[in-house]
């Protein structure tokens, strides 16, 4: 299908993901692309999202809508992580079918892996061990929702399937001081800190996690190229193939921040996962590449951060 003539709906289109799936459809000249805020649509409402689905029709759906959060927030909800994002899935993956959704590509997280699982941690990792506990609620819903889609595709032939990325960041995030990812939130405390002179940042853990990043617009690189694969695998990973401990982090954002002081860790908090290093082969076998650096990516999110929000706190 030619990109003009085809209807793409991008569920989660206000979200860090689901925009920087917008802004890439649009670079690339796709004309119709659907959306709908969550004021009107409801995704954990299987009536109205049936309803939706069935009078729009759309040819392609990408699903980006979720409820995210950090170690924090996927602690403290397990309930609503575990029951909104499987209601999500379930909704949008059968009512694309109930719809004659002929392709859709559902986003996962690279917390779908054991936690003891070789790094890095290859797609066929899948359920060959126990979950990270701070995150298994949202990774249960998300390897239901992987699932769904393998099992549609098996038995409808349907050509559903889904990528799961690294950890995230970029313009767009959530910087939540407590319920935020460790970027945004770690953005957040330094530009504060930065402007009120503290001399002292404090981290959540021990600071010696690893973490694997991947800038938004690469992982919205990669699901333009998977919707135009023609026999995609079910899953496949995508991260940037770089990590660094969140200390290493930490003293990047102070410097992307102009911090100068002291960094503490808080060890009383938790590190989750010691190591979630993502084998993404596949992907780049596919002729995906990620194209922007961590530090640059950082500084220019800062960026971002310091026009966004810091006026509307003076
Ligand atoms: P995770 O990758 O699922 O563990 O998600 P997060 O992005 O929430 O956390 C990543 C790591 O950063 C964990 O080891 C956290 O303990 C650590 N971390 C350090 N400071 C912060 C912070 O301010 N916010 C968050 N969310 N994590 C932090």
């Amino acid at each position: 299908m030619t990109p003009a003539s085809r209807k793409i709906y991008v569920a989660g289109h206000r979200g860090m993901v689901g925009s920087a799936l917008v802004r890439a459809l649009t670079a690339k000249g796709e004309r119709d692309i659907l959306a709908i805020d969550r004021s009107a649509l409801d995704l954990t409402d299987q009536k109205a999202t049936r309803d939706f689905l069935m009078t729009e029709k759309p040819d392609e759906i990408i699903v980006a809508a979720a409820r995210v959060g950090g170690i924090e927030a996927n602690r403290s909800f397990p309930a609503e992580f575990l029951h909104e994002n499987l209601a999500i899935a379930s909704n949008v993956i059968h009512g694309a079918f109930e719809a004659g959704v002929k392709r859709l590509l559902f986003l996962g997280s690279s917390c779908i892996y054991p936690r003891e699982a070789p790094q890095p941690i290859s797609e066929d990792a899948l359920l060959t061990g126990p979950l990270e506990p701070t995150n298994e609620a949202y990774a249960i819903a998300k390897i239901a929702g992987l699932k769904l889609c393998q099992f549609y595709r098996r038995q409808h032939g349907v050509c559903f399937h889904s990528v799961m990325p690294t950890n995230l960041y970029g313009p767009g995030d959530n910087y939540h001081p407590e319920r935020s990812h460790v970027i945004p939130g770690l953005i957040r405390r330094f530009h504060e800190a930065k402007q009120r002179g503290d001399s002292e940042v404090v981290i959540w853990g021990t600071g010696t996690p690893l973490r694997e990043f991947l800038h938004v617009e690469d992982l919205a690189a990669a699901c333009l190229r998977l919707i135009e694969v023609e026999n995609p695998p079910d899953w496949v990973n995508a991260g940037s193939g770089g990590e660094v401990t969140i200390s290493e982090l930490a003293a990047l954002i102070a410097e992307a921040t102009g911090f100068e002081g002291e960094i503490r860790t808080d060890p009383s908090k938790p590190d989750g996962t010691p190591r979630k290093a993502l084998d993404s082969g596949k992907m780049r076998a596919l002729d995906w590449t990620p194209k922007i650096g961590l530090r640059d990516g950082l500084a220019e999110t800062c960026a971002a951060y310091a026009r966004e929000h810091a006026a509307d706190r003076h």
